[in-house]
């Protein structure tokens, strides 16, 4: 009887109603995207913060709609998920980066992500095991990047995907390290090549002042990585202080808007082939 109540509640306020159109219109928009071709996708660049190399790309989708503009992934990505398109969407983009990648010199990996639906959905493998074999790309080249949200319901189930991802001989990164509730337990319990550690620890972080708090925690999770054996890389550096920082501590691999904005491929091809001269140090 609750619920009856609660939907009638919700037909009879016109405000709740409008919003709910209106999340509905947005939901035929994002269906119609596909058709019409309004998604594309961008790459901004990773490098390796002692030598200054370019090391690979993230693949980051944008939907460009004639009306709407430019729609944020955080805002059709979550609404994607809720209504299983992000399959057909985690599939595009697959695809789409690695025939991309194979454009790139070897030495360069595309970094895909993958939203909590594809990880729990056992046939994810075999796309994956499709999009490399119709790209003719290295598994070696492709990373997938998984949130760590999705390991909180500790599940063997997602356990085994990501080691049967990983017999396929593609990288696995943890993405979003610190951000939320998380448990760096996770780092050990899970086949993983690389962290993320979350942009949100260099927020604060400016060359001169005591170290805040953040900063601590990031160089500890450095070094909680390194030992484990990971990779680790660091996102969202928008200043040559934090790029300075990261150094100091000795953290893999850097991502940010001071290192490279996301840019269409086309822009991607180009910026590798102006960053091969590029090196710092
Ligand atoms: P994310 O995976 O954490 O991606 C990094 C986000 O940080 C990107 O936002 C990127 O543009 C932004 N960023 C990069 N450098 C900087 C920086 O220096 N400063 C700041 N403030 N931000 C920076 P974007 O492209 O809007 O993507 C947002 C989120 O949407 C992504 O977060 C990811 O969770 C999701 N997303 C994007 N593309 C895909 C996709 O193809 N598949 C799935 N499943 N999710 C995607
Ligand atoms: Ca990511
Ligand atoms: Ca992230
Ligand atoms: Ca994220």
């Amino acid at each position: 009887a609750k619920k009856q109540s609660l939907c009638a509640y919700r037909i009879f306020d016109p405000q709740m109603r409008s919003s709910m159109i209106e999340r509905n219109a947005l939901i035929d928009d994002i269906r119609e995207a596909f058709d019409k071709e309004q998604f594309e996708l961008y790459f901004q660049p990773q490098f390796n913060t002692q030598k200054g190399s370019l090391v690979g790309f993230e693949a980051l989708v944008r939907w460009q709609h004639p009306v709407r503009g430019s729609v944020p992934p955080d805002v059709f990505i979550p609404i994607m998920e809720e209504n299983k398109m992000i399959e057909e969407l985690g599939r595009w983009v697959l695809m789409g980066a690695c025939k991309e990648a194979k454009h790139w010199p070897g030495d360069l990996f595309v970094a895909v992500n993958v939203s909590p639906l594809q990880l729990r959905n056992p046939h994810f493998a075999l796309t994956i095991g499709r999009a490399l074999a119709q790209s003719a790309l290295k598994p070696e080249q492709l990373e997938l990047e998984i949130t760590e949200s999705v390991l909180l319901d500790e599940n063997d189930g997602e356990r085994s995907q990501i080691e049967t991802w990983k017999k396929l001989g593609v990288q696995v990164a943890l993405d979003d390290v610190g951000k939320g509730y998380s448990s760096l337990s996770y780092l050990s319990q899970f086949p993983f090549d690389k962290i993320k550690i979350d942009r949100s620890f260099l927020k604060a972080f400016e060359a001169g002042k005591p170290k805040d708090a953040s900063a601590v925690i990031l160089h500890a999770i450095v070094e909680l990585g390194k030992t484990l054996g990971k990779t680790v890389i660091a996102e969202g550096v928008e200043t040559a202080d934090q790029l300075e920082y990261l150094r100091s501590v000795d953290c893999d691999q850097a991502q940010g808007f001071y290192l490279g904005r996301p840019m269409p491929a086309k822009e991607a091809r180009k910026f590798i082939r102006k960053s091969r001269s590029l090196l710092w140090r």
